[in-house]
Order: C-alpha cells, then sequence, then structure tokens
C-alpha cells in the first residue's frame, strides 16, 4: 500500500482543474471557522465565492454544450455507419448482406416474389465505353426500378451488375406485371449518352410462400433468370412452380 505521502505526491503530478475554487474555499472554510472574523472578511470571502461560482457555472455550461453536440455527431456517425454497411456505395440500394437480411426476414412471416435482374452485354457497354459510363448505365438501370417499385418492395444490388427486387405480399400476377414494367422501362426509355445501343436487362421470377429460404428463392429466380438469356435475353421467365 502506497503512503499517504506517496499518494499526495502522485496526485500533485496532475494538474488541478480546481485549483483556484479549491484555495477560495479554503479561505472561505477559514473564515468560517474563525471566531475572530469580522464582517469585511466575510464579506470579501463571499465576494470571492460569488467570482468563481459564476465562473463555474459559465465552464459548465459550456462542457454540456459541447457534450451535447458531441452526442449529436456520434449518433450521427452512427447512422451514418448503420447505412453504410447495409447499402451499395454507387447506387443507393440495399447491399448483398442487407438483401439477404432482409428477404430472409420478411419470407419467415410472408410470402413474397423475388424478382433477379442481370444487365445485358454490360461488359461490351464497359469495353466500348468505358467503366464510368458502365456505372451511369447500372444508376440509370436502378432509376427505372425506383421508379416501377416505389414502396412495393425494396431493390438491391446482389453482384457487379445484378440486381433484386423483393416484392412481399404479392402474388404472382402482380410480380409478372412489374417485372415486365421493369424490364419494359429500361428496355424502351432508358438512355445513357453516350451509349448508343439499346439497354436492356433480363429477369427471372420465382413465387415463395411464407418459410422458404433466401437460398431456394434466389436459387429458383436466378435458373429463371438463366433461361432468360439463353431464350434471348431483354425477356421475363418464371421460375417453375
Ligand atoms: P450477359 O448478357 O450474359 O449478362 O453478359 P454481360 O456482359 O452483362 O455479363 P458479364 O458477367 O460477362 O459481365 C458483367 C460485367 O460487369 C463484368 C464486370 O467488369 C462489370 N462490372 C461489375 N461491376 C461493375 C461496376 O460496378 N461498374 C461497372 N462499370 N462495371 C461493372
Ligand atoms: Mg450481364
Ligand atoms: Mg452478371
Amino acid at each position: 500500500m502506497r503512503s499517504p505521502s506517496s499518494r499526495d505526491a502522485a496526485a500533485s503530478d496532475a494538474p488541478d482543474l480546481f485549483r483556484n475554487e479549491s484555495a477560495a474555499l479554503d479561505k472561505a472554510r477559514a473564515m468560517h471557522a474563525s471566531a475572530a472574523a469580522g464582517a469585511a472578511d466575510y464579506r470579501q470571502s463571499l465576494g470571492e465565492l460569488i467570482e468563481h461560482f459564476q465562473r463555474l457555472m459559465r465552464e459548465t455550461r459550456r462542457l454540456i454544450g459541447r457534450s451535447d453536440r458531441a452526442e449529436r455527431e456520434m449518433q450521427a456517425l452512427a447512422q451514418q455507419l448503420a447505412y453504410r454497411a447495409s447499402h451499395d456505395a454507387l447506387t443507393g440500394v440495399l447491399n448483398r448482406s442487407a438483401v439477404i437480411e432482409r428477404t430472409a426476414k420478411v419470407l419467415r412471416t410472408e410470402s413474397a416474389v423475388m424478382v433477379i435482374l442481370d444487365i445485358d452485354e454490360f461488359k461490351r457497354i464497359n469495353d466500348d465505353y468505358g467503366h464510368p459510363t458502365g456505372d451511369a448505365v447500372i444508376l440509370g438501370v436502378v432509376d427505372c426500378l425506383r421508379r416501377i417499385v416505389g414502396d412495393a418492395g425494396f431493390i438491391g444490388r446482389v453482384g457487379g451488375e445484378e440486381f433484386t427486387v423483393l416484392l412481399p405480399g404479392r402474388e404472382a400476377a402482380d410480380g409478372a406485371l412489374l417485372a415486365e414494367r421493369m424490364r419494359a422501362a429500361i428496355s424502351d426509355s432508358l438512355v445513357v449518352a453516350p451509349v448508343e445501343r439499346r439497354i436492356t436487362a433480363s429477369f427471372g421470377v420465382s413465387v415463395n410462400a411464407a418459410g422458404t429460404s433466401f437460398d431456394t428463392a434466389y436459387g429458383l429466380a436466378d435458373a429463371a433468370l438463366y433461361r432468360a438469356k439463353r431464350g434471348g435475353r431483354n425477356r421475363v421467365e418464371f421460375a417453375d412452380r
């Protein structure tokens, strides 16, 4: 155990934040204990205490303000981090891990249509016009999807130029209609300069009962997508049920 004197020595190494206040307090205590102190002594001591007390209040307010600001900044940062961890940086749609998590969550309790789409001949766009133009095409495709999907479901980017759209609680007919509208929106209206050829995507759709796993829903839609590619692209195919 350390002796009191060594403890005092250690404590005195640290700067005393309240050195002036402590001195004023010691003086006031001595004055308070002294039977001989007169009104003038009390008055002076009280004056000093008032001055220090006001300074402490000012400082405390400033520190509380600063810590409130720091807390707000931390909350904003935590929100930003959570957003970045679950969203694709280029397009702002859900990233792969968030798609898997959200889809699995929906399918635990309700049925859902899963649409997978993959941009057709995308490698040629990159090769002929460069990567930044390829990125602009990806953004254009996501714009088309957002316009059609609205709040009927959520869009995710599961691979480079491959996206999923999950439509919770939708039936096969709804899914077919929405997938066809997405296909048409891209094929009929998406123009990204300087790309001169038509931009299209192929779609695979699976209709999944509650309790279906992500892998099954995805695998079925992916097999349908593969048929859409083999069947000539720019088309929607459905999983065998
Ligand atoms: P298919 O019609 O069969 O889908 O042919 P494809 O050329 O679209 O398919 P492929 O898988 O051969 O090409 C996908 C390309 O996407 C390859 C890769 O370089 C590119 N890619 C992946 N991610 C990005 C990205 O974020 N930006 C850009 N510009 N290109 C990307
Ligand atoms: Mg492709
Ligand atoms: Mg692909």
